[in-house]
């Protein structure tokens, strides 16, 4: 599968979406794919599982120096993530920008961040940053045969 082809759609893309611990909690799973389902991302993969310590060490591997480290394996450990698999035009910038910034004090109303988040370390979403590390991300989340590759009835009404 191309993961980053140019066409007549732009440049459709995948990105890693995950409701982090503190997400599933506060019940925001639906409002969280709602707000991608109505932007117009297409839904690829999803699965609701306990994050291991292995796969977040991998997640967060650049992260490994930082003094928030060990605590951040352990909020994202503390309970269940639904992971997510979502795809289309730009799907990398734009779901950065609907989550808005890391730190949520920073993060405008409007975005998923802004609107049910005030602690950097309770910051309920984590979003692919870049196409390759959505892709090497992906890859870490997900097996190739848990991703589903369906055509969209509302494809020419979402893309020129
Ligand atoms: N984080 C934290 N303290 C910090 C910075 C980050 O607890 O000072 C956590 C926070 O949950 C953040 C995650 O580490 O979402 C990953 O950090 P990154 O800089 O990659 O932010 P993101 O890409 O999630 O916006
Ligand atoms: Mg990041």
């Amino acid at each position: 599968y191309i993961l980053s082809s140019i066409g007549a759609h732009g440049t459709q893309e995948r990105t890693l979406i995950a409701v982090k611990p503190d997400g599933v909690q506060k019940r925001l799973v639906g409002e969280i794919i709602k707000r991608f389902e109505q932007r117009g991302f297409k839904l690829v993969g999803m699965k609701l599982l306990q994050a291991s310590e292995e796969l977040l060490a991998k997640h967060y591997h650049d992260l490994k120096t930082k003094s928030f480290y060990s605590s951040l394996i352990d909020y994202m450990s503390s309970g269940p993530v639904v992971a997510m698999v979502w795809e289309g035009s730009n799907v990398v910038k734009t779901s950065r920008a609907m989550v808005g910034e890391t730190n949520p004090l920073d993060a405008r109303p409007g975005t998923i961040r802004g609107d049910f988040s005030v602690d950097i370390c309770r910051n309920v979403i984590h979003a692919s940053d870049s196409v390759d590390g959505a892709q090497r991300e992906i890859g870490l989340w997900f097996q190739s045969n848990e991703l589903v590759d369906w055509e969209s009835c509302l494809h020419s009404n979402t893309y020129q």
